[in-house]
């Protein structure tokens, strides 16, 4: 039995021993397709040269200072290249080990703002069903998952929880996507009048929902509308990019194509592309500023933020999106991905919708297409699939969601953006016998 304490303790796992590019090889050789990056992670593949060379380089000269004795060099050129690239005036970036503890920074930050404005009676949260911010009890708080959260419940403080922007399950019939998306929207306004926007922190959402959701994208006009009722009563608005971040929908930052500036966005993943654990949160002047001007200290820290040889892996990821133009793929391969998804699953009886953006994708599984209603959540779809996709040499992520209460299911795909045609014909053709299996056995 293993000493690791693993967090499926009856389901035995294989040992990985080996990446390179697209695929990882387990003890005997046997390659696996990453059509998912891990959890949205590898967008460089496993073997990426500049990066390792980069890791190495630092590790001999420098592997780690306490971040409250010293700066490194590494940690001040990631922050510029990364502000100098985000939209609006996210111009102060705190660096962490991993999404939960970005998006635990936030929602420190964003009280410690209202707290040093002369605003302490702001304490409250509102986020959105079917999200995840992270395991950590402050990010679990604001997330909507019914199913995460359910056994933590007394320890997590309250957040209220308003729809997401969910057009397959809940624009109504002859309601156009952009009316659907300002409805929905306004339930933030509705709520924020319900509890009182002056006691109000900030509005939490990730762009496009990855986890509980599968590669969800708001419709047009949704963002700005919620950006609107941020302004009007002053609320902050919080972007969890942890997994959507980095280039993985096809612009460095995912609410680039949304239109709008945030106050604070949170990365992790795709940050570090698996070569390190790295998170970051961004905030802009007029946060920075208040605390600055302020108190002059964030009250909050842990002893491996930026990390300086963390520091030099990101920093090498970022030249390799930009200067090896790997970002630049993410969009035609996204397509290419995009169509084969289509031409196999567009007809299937248990594929009630194809979305995402970028290399960002989902198939949503339905018991059938017209009724949308979801498989039996005792028929433990995601880790059949999971499990078939394996045997097969195919790492996917199938998810169990919530819906209404019900938990549906979804396979996730996010494979890394140096991955090319033929190998999306491998994990479209593996994916489809994967899927054909499953949802056959459960009948
Ligand atoms: N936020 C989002 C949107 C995520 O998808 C995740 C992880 O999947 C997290 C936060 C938590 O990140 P981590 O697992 O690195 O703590």
């Amino acid at each position: 039995m293993s000493q690791v304490f693993h967090r499926h303790c009856h389901t035995p796992l294989r040992t990985a021993v080996r990446g390179d590019g697209v695929y990882l090889y387990d003890q005997d050789g046997k390659a696996y397709l990453d059509a998912s990056g891990g959890a949205a992670v590898s967008c460089l593949g496993h073997s990426h040269a500049g990066v390792r060379a980069a890791l190495h380089k630092q590790i001999d000269q420098l592997a780690y200072a306490h971040s409250s004795f010293f700066t490194t060099e590494v940690a001040e050129t990631l922050a510029t290249r990364l502000t100098a690239r985000a939209p609006g005036d996210l111009n102060h970036v705190y660096f962490l080990s991993g999404g939960s503890e970005a998006v635990e920074a936030a929602l420190k930050l964003a009280r410690q703002y209202f707290v040093e404005r002369g605003e302490p009676q702001r304490s409250r949260f509102i986020a959105r069903r079917q999200s995840y911010h992270g395991n950590t009890l402050g990010a679990l708080a604001v997330g909507g998952n019914a199913w995460r959260r359910a056994p933590f419940a007394p320890l997590l403080t309250h957040a209220e929880h308003i729809a997401p922007c969910y057009a397959y399950r809940d624009c109504k019939p002859g309601e156009s996507l952009f009316d659907y998306g300002q409805r929905v929207a306004n339930e933030l306004e509705q709520c924020l009048l319900t509890v009182g926007p002056e006691t109000v922190i900030a509005f939490v959402a990730e762009p496009v929902v990855g986890a509980t959701a599968g590669a969800l994208t708001a419709v047009e006009g949704y963002f700005k509308r919620i950006r609107e009722i941020c302004d009007r009563y002053g609320v902050l608005l919080i972007l969890d990019e942890v997994m959507c971040g980095m280039g993985r929908t096809g612009t460095l930052f995912a609410h680039e194509q949304e239109g709008i500036h945030t106050d604070i966005v949170t990365i992790a993943k795709g940050l570090g592309a698996g070569y390190q654990p790295i998170g970051a949160m961004l905030a802009s002047d007029r946060i920075y500023d208040t605390i600055a001007n302020g108190s002059g200290f964030f009250q909050h820290g842990h002893t491996y933020m930026a990390h300086a040889t963390t520091m030099a892996g990101s920093l090498a990821v970022l030249d390799a999106l930009e200067q090896e133009q790997i970002l630049a793929r993410v969009n035609p391969m996204g397509e290419a991905l995009m169509t084969r998804l289509r031409e196999r699953f567009g007809e299937h009886p248990h594929i009630g919708d194809i979305r995402g953006r970028g290399l960002f994708q989902a198939l949503e599984l339905v018991h059938d297409r017209d009724s949308k209603r979801p498989f039996d959540p005792r028929s433990k779809l995601d880790s059949r699939i999971k499990s078939a996709g394996m045997s097969r040499g195919l790492m996917c992520y199938p998810m169990a969601g919530t819906i209404d209460g019900h938990r549906g299911h979804h396979i996730l795909l996010a494979p890394p953006f140096i991955i090319e045609e033929s190998q999306l014909d491998e994990l479209t053709d593996k994916l489809y016998d994967t899927v054909q299996q499953v949802t056959a056995e459960a009948f």
